[in-house]
C-alpha cells in the first residue's frame, strides 16, 4: 500500500474518538486524507461500561493534524440522522466531497431475553443499525452526485453468528449486512462500493473493561482482564484473545482503496478464524 494512496481524499469516520475509529483515522491521515470524525462523546445508561469523550476525541484531532493533515470533529449521536446529515453538510463544506466512509461506531452489551430492558435493545440497535444506516444514507447521496465513493460498515462475528444475551447485538450486526448489501446493489451503477468487515475480539476499551469480564466469567467475584482472556480467546480458532485495531484497519483500507472498485457487497471476517466454524 503507498504512503500518498488516500493522497486529498476525504474521509468520514464515525465512533472517531477511541479504538478503532481511532486507529483507521491515523491510518489515513498517515496516508494523505483529511478526516473528519464524530463521537457521541457520552455515556450511555443503559450500556455498562465508559464510551468515549470529548477529550479521547480531541486527541484524535491532535494526531491526525500532528500527522499534517486537516480534522473536522464533531459531537454527534449517529443514531441522531439530522444531526448526521448536518455533520456531513459540514465537512463538505470544510474538507469537500467525501470520498471514503467508515461507519464504526457502535455499543455492546447484552441481557437475557426473558429480561430484557427495552432501553438496552433501542441503545443498542439504535448506535449499531440506526446509526450505521444514517450514516450510509447520509454519505450516499453526494457520493452518487460525484460518482465516486468507498463505504464500509462495521458489523461483528456476531452478525454471522449468535450467543446467549446477545439478541440486540447480534440483530444489530446481522442487520448491518443486510442493509449493506442491499446499499451496495443500489449504489453499483453509482461508482459507490459498500462493503462490511465483522471483526472478532478487538483490543479496545470495548472488550477491555470490568462489565465485560464480570458478563465473560460470573463465575468470579472480580475477575480481571486474564481471567477473562481464557474464555474469550477461545472464541478464535487462532490462539489468540484480541487483536489489536490495526488489524482491522488494513482491511478497512484495502477495501476502500480507489483500486478496490469491483469489490462490493462483500463480507470480510478479521476474526482470527472465528468464522471457520460459521460460515
Ligand atoms: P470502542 O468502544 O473503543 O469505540 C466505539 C466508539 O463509538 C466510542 O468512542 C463510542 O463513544 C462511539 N459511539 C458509540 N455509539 C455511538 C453513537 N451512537 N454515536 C456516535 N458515537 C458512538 O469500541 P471499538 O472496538 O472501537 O468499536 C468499533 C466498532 O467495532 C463497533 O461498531 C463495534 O461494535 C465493532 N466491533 C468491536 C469488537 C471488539 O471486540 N472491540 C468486535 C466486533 C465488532
Amino acid at each position: 500500500m503507498q504512503a500518498d494512496e488516500f493522497e486529498g481524499q476525504v474521509v468520514l469516520i464515525t465512533g472517531g474518538a477511541r479504538g478503532q475509529g481511532r486507529s483507521h483515522a491515523l491510518a489515513y491521515a498517515e496516508r494523505g486524507a483529511d478526516v473528519a470524525i464524530c463521537d457521541r462523546c457520552a455515556d450511555s445508561e443503559a450500556i455498562g461500561y465508559l464510551l468515549g469523550t470529548q477529550s479521547d476525541l480531541d486527541e484524535t484531532k491532535r494526531q491526525v493534524e500532528q500527522r499534517g493533515r486537516r480534522c473536522v470533529a464533531g459531537t454527534v449521536d449517529t443514531g441522531d440522522r439530522a444531526a448526521m446529515d448536518a455533520f456531513v453538510a459540514l465537512v463538505q463544506q470544510e474538507l469537500g466531497g467525501i470520498d471514503v466512509a467508515i461507519a464504526n461506531a457502535g455499543v455492546s452489551d447484552g441481557a437475557a431475553i426473558t429480561d430484557h430492558p427495552q432501553a438496552l435493545w433501542d441503545e443498542v440497535v439504535g448506535s449499531n443499525l440506526t446509526g450505521v444506516f444514517n450514516t450510509v444514507a447520509a454519505v450516499a447521496p453526494g457520493m452518487a452526485e460525484r460518482g465516486y465513493g468507498r463505504v464500509v460498515t462495521i458489523s461483528s462475528m456476531m452478525g454471522r453468528s449468535s450467543g446467549p444475551n446477545m439478541a440486540a447485538y447480534c440483530a444489530s450486526k446481522w442487520g448491518v449486512i443486510g442493509m449493506s448489501k442491499s446499499a451496495a446493489q443500489e449504489l453499483a451503477h453509482s461508482g459507490v462500493t459498500v462493503n462490511v468487515i465483522t471483526p472478532g475480539n478487538i483490543d479496545t476499551p470495548m472488550v477491555k473493561n470490568d462489565a465485560l469480564y464480570a458478563k465473560v466469567r460470573p463465575d468470579l467475584d472480580s475477575p480481571t482482564w486474564d481471567d477473562a482472556a481464557s474464555v474469550l480467546g477461545q472464541l478464535h480458532a487462532q490462539p489468540i484473545a484480541v487483536m489489536p485495531p490495526e488489524d482491522v484497519t488494513r482491511v478497512v483500507l484495502f477495501l476502500t482503496a480507489e483500486a478496490s472498485v469491483h469489490l462490493t457487497g462483500i463480507v470480510v471476517p478479521v476474526d482470527a478464524g472465528w468464522s471457520t466454524r460459521t460460515s
